[in-house]
C-alpha cells in the first residue's frame, strides 16, 4: 500500500512498503516526484529518516531528472554546420524551409517562437538541416576513411537514433545518427572509426579498441571523454 507525506523540503513524498523488497530504495520521477520503496519490516518513521539523512542528494538527483528533461530553448541566429536559423513570426501558416545556408521558420502570428509549439516547428526544422548536412558530410568522410586504414564496408545510413551515435550490423552496414552534424569534424571522424573498426572485431574487445586506439594516433580516451559533452538531440 502506498502512502504519502509532505516533507518540508522536498514535497510530496510517495512510499511504499513492498513483501520481497529488500532495502530502502529512492527514486525521482521525471515530474519530480519522489518515491520511496522500502520493506515490510521497515517502518515508515524509519524510511523517512532515511530519506532525511539523503536530503542533499535527493535534491540533486532531481535536479538533474529536471534539467535533461528539459532542452533550452532555441532561438533565431542559431547555427548549425551550415545553416543558420531565422524566424518569421507573422507568416500565413506554420512550417519551415531548408535552403543551403538557411533554415527559415515561419510560424503564424500568436505563436511565439518560446512556445511549446514554436520550440516544436524549431526542432523539426533543424533536424531536417542536421539530416541534409549528415548527408553532405557523412558517406564522403566513411569512403575516404575506409580507404585511407584499408577497412571495408557495406554502405550507409542516416537516421534519427538518440540512443547512440552509430552502430555496425553484422554484415557490416553502418548506421549514424544525424545528430552527429552538432560534434566538431574531429569526434565525427572519431565515431567514424569506431563504427568501421567493427567491421573488423564485432566487440569492444580489447583487440577492438588497440585498433581503433592506433587509428586514433593514441587518442581513443581523450577523444571519448570530449564526446562525453555533447547529446544526441538538439
Ligand atoms: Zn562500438
Amino acid at each position: 500500500m502506498a502512502t504519502e507525506y509532505k516533507h518540508p523540503k522536498l514535497g510530496i513524498i510517495r512510499l511504499q512498503r513492498r513483501v520481497g523488497c529488500k532495502r530502502i530504495s529512492i527514486s525521482v520521477a521525471r515530474s519530480g516526484r519522489i518515491s520511496v520503496t522500502h520493506p515490510w519490516y521497515v517502518s515508515r518513521r524509519a524510511a523517512l529518516a532515511f530519506v532525511e539523512q539523503k536530503v542533499e542528494w535527493i535534491g540533486a538527483a532531481r535536479q538533474r531528472v529536471q534539467q535533461a528533461v528539459k532542452p533550452s530553448l532555441i532561438g533565431e541566429g542559431y547555427r548549425t554546420r551550415s545553416h543558420t536559423l531565422r524566424v518569421d513570426c507573422n507568416a500565413p501558416k506554420c512550417g519551415y524551409m531548408i535552403s543551403n545556408s538557411e533554415v527559415l521558420v515561419c510560424l503564424v502570428s500568436g505563436v511565439a517562437a518560446d512556445s511549446e509549439q514554436g520550440q516544436q516547428v524549431i526542432r523539426t526544422a533543424l533536424t531536417e538541416a542536421l539530416r541534409a548536412e549528415a548527408h553532405k558530410v557523412l558517406p564522403e568522410m566513411v569512403e575516404r576513411l575506409a580507404r585511407q586504414h584499408g577497412l571495408s564496408y557495406n554502405g550507409i545510413t542516416i537516421k534519427n537514433i538518440r540512443s547512440k551515435w552509430g552502430n555496425c550490423s553484422a554484415v557490416n552496414h553502418l548506421n549514424f545518427s544525424l545528430y552527429l552534424m552538432l560534434l566538431p569534424d574531429e569526434l565525427v571522424e572519431m565515431v567514424v572509426l569506431h563504427e568501421l573498426c567493427h567491421t573488423v572485431h564485432k566487440n569492444h574487445s580489447a583487440e577492438f579498441h588497440t585498433l581503433l586506439n592506433s587509428l586514433l594516433g593514441g587518442r581513443e580516451r581523450e577523444l571519448n571523454l570530449a564526446l562525453r559533452k555533447y547529446r544526441t538531440s538538439l
